[in-house]
Parts: structure tokens; C-alpha cells; sequence
């Protein structure tokens, strides 16, 4: 059982930084919670404080029920696996995966056994006696969860585990990671700037921009639904496209006109406009590159950058100062510098309030 809940958490630096601003989450056993955002704001910082290799300032973090702010890092039963997976150089494989069992004075035979038996599960029962310098990105990757796991902890933390791998170990890595999860039946928190892993691996993902939560969702959720138009940029591949515009009513129906463009809103979208009093404001209009379409009316553009990738075709504009990408069949016959008319998937739109950017 780990239950995991940050209350109003603030770590403030002596220099004055403040990196992670009043940080409340309720983690559940088995939740695989994913920390994503750019780089310095406030991910690895809110781990540590987890792990307890760093102070919290302000705020309380309570596991299964116990307030644990000033509890030792070592008394928290918590594992935590780091992107430069720090394994003791002079030891071998095995004796660096038994470490901790060791200290717990856990006899020779039962470590070992652990120890093949962890080793089993994550392929490593080739190389158990060589030292860390024997050994590839990713076995070392695989010593430091053995590690983790042969402790058996309540909580596993990861801080960029798979930073240091090649492109195409990631993607092995990350579904072991997945697969360890499963079997493991524990709960993982993991954090990394890379939105395909959080994506990829998290059944919760917290989205952090300059030390405070911007949304707390599934992934689907954080995808259909972002809250605000910085998870609405940050998640997605090429990032959703972003159209300045304003709502108007007009015979009973809510419009919103933007790029030249007046688009009727579907029903439930018209309702939360008028709810939250957004008509005749001005407002952000969301639309993911593949709910842009090609067709005979819209914005007319010239194609500035025409990519290519086997499965799809990815068309960029310039419009209104910024760049705009739609998603087309593979075979188009669309190519560099020709001008087309693009448009919106009009049920797919995403409107945000242009003052808070937050979703309406
Ligand atoms: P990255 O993806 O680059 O690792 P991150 O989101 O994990 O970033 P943190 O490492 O948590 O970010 O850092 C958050 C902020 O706190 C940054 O502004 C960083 O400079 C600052 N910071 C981190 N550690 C310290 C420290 N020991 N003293 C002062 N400031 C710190």
C-alpha cells in the first residue's frame, strides 16, 4: 500500500528561488503519476521532497496516513531510481543490486535469491557478475530498477530514467518500465520532460509550469480537455494550433469569429460561453493539426513547409504572425508553395478565455 498525498507543498531555495508553489496531489496505491513540464519548473525538486532528499518548506506530505515531512529519507520505504543511475563502480551487478538488502542484514542465500530473481525479470542474469563499466546504457538503466525493486518498496520515484538512452533504447525501455509496472502492482511516480513517455506510461499526469500544477488528468483527458492554453501546447505533436477571436450571438446561436472565419459552436461549447459570460469577449481558439482540414473555403495560404513523414503529411503556414500545421494524407498532392485553404474540424475546437487562457 502507498498512498501518497502533498498538501499545499512550497520548497523555497536560501537564495530565494521558489520551485514548487503551494503543490497539493492526492496519489492513490497503484497510481503511475507522470511530473511533465519544461525544464526548471519544479519537477525533480518536488520528487526529492518526496524521497526526502529535500527539505519541504512550507505544506505537509502525509504517506498511508503518516505525516512524513521530517521523517529520514531512508526510513520512508520509498525506492528512487536517477537518471545517472549513481551505481556503485566497484561493485558487481549482484552485489550492487543486494546493496540494500545487505544493510538490512537479510541473509547470503535470501539475497541471492532476490537478487536472480529480480535479475530474471529484467534480463540481467548474463551480466550479474560484471561492474557497472562492463556494461551498456541500458543494462546499467535495468541495475538501478533492480535495485529499486529488490527492496521491494511502497513507492518507486524515477527522475529521467531513460534521459541518457538512445532514441530507439528509450522506446524499449519505456515499455519495460510499463511491463515492470503491471507486474509489479506498485506505484510508480516518474518524472520527465518527454510528453510521448508521460503519455505513454501514466494513468496520472501532473503538468507543472514554473513551480505550480496546471492540470492533474488522465491522459486522454489532458489531451481532449486541456485546462489552459499552456497543457493545450504542450501536449500534442506538432503543438496545437492557436487563432485570436471573439464570441458573438446572433439568432439564438453562438458564433465565434475568427482568421475571416464565423464558425457556428455546437451546442454544449455555445452553452459554456454563455455560462461563463464570455460573449463579446475576445478568446483563444485551439485547434490540434489534425483537426485542421484542406478544403475548398477557409483561410487562403501559401505552403511553407511541406514534411513528409511515410504515414501522414504535415502542412505549415505562415498566418497572423505564427505558424500554423495541418495534418494530411500521406499521398497529397498538396507540395511546397502552393496556396490552398485551410480550415477547422468544426466540432473539435477548443476555445480558451484570451485574459486567463484558461478553458472555457
Ligand atoms: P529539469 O527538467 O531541467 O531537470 P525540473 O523541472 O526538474 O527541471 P528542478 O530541478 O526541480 O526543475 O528546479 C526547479 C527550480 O529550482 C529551478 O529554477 C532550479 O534552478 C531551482 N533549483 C533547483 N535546485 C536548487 C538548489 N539546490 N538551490 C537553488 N535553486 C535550485
Amino acid at each position: 500500500m502507498a498512498e501518497i498525498q502533498l498538501n499545499h507543498v512550497y520548497k523555497k531555495f536560501d537564495d530565494g528561488v521558489t520551485a514548487v508553489k503551494n503543490f497539493t496531489l492526492d496519489i492513490q496505491d497503484r497510481d503511475f503519476v507522470v511530473f511533465v513540464g519544461p525544464s526548471g519548473c519544479g519537477k525533480s525538486t518536488t520528487l526529492r521532497m518526496i524521497a526526502g532528499l529535500e527539505k519541504i518548506s512550507d505544506g505537509t506530505l502525509v504517506i498511508d496516513g503518516k505525516k512524513m515531512n521530517d521523517v529520514q529519507s531512508c526510513d520512508r520505504d520509498i525506492a528512487m531510481v536517477f537518471q545517472n543511475y549513481a551505481l556503485y563502480p566497484h561493485m558487481t551487478v549482484a552485489e550492487n543490486m543486494a546493496y540494500s538488502l545487505r544493510l538490512k542484514h537479510v541473509p547470503k542465500k535470501e539475497r541471492r535469491q532476490k537478487v536472480e530473481e529480480v535479475a530474471k525479470i529484467l534480463g540481467l542474469e548474463e551480466v550479474l557478475d560484471r561492474k557497472p563499466a562492463e556494461l551498456s546504457g541500458g543494462q546499467k538503466q535495468r541495475v538501478a530498477m533492480g535495485r529499486a525493486i529488490v527492496r521491494q518498496p511502497k513507492a518507486f520515484l524515477m527522475d529521467e530514467p531513460l534521459s541518457n538512452l538512445d532514441a530507439k533504447l528509450r522506446t524499449q525501455m519505456r515499455r519495460e518500465i510499463q511491463k515492470l509496472y503491471r507486474e509489479l502492482n506498485s506505484t510508480f511516480i516518474y518524472v520527465t520532460h518527454d510528453q510521448t513517455e508521460a503519455m505513454t506510461l501514466g494513468t496520472k499526469i501532473v503538468v507543472m509550469k514554473a513551480g505550480e500544477i496546471q492540470q492533474i488528468a488522465s491522459p486522454e483527458m489532458l489531451y481532449n480537455e486541456p485546462a489552459n492554453v499552456f497543457v493545450a501546447g504542450f501536449i500534442g505533436m506538432p503543438p496545437m494550433n492557436f487563432f485570436r477571436g471573439r464570441c458573438q450571438m446572433r439568432y439564438e446561436k453562438v458564433y465565434v469569429s475568427t482568421a475571416g472565419m464565423q464558425i457556428e459552436l455546437p451546442p454544449d461549447m455555445a452553452d459554456r460561453v454563455k455560462k461563463k459570460s464570455e460573449l463579446g469577449k475576445d478568446v483563444i481558439i485551439g485547434v490540434r493539426p489534425e483537426d485542421m482540414l484542406i478544403a475548398d473555403e477557409g483561410v487562403e495560404s501559401k505552403v511553407r513547409v511541406y514534411e513528409m513523414l511515410g504515414s501522414e503529411t504535415y502542412l505549415y503556414f505562415d498566418h497572423d504572425g505564427g505558424t500554423v500545421a495541418v495534418r494530411t494524407a500521406a499521398d497529397t498532392p498538396i507540395r511546397k508553395g502552393d496556396r490552398v485553404h485551410f480550415n477547422f474540424r468544426k466540432d473539435k475546437i477548443h476555445l480558451f478565455d484570451a485574459q486567463t487562457e484558461k478553458r472555457i
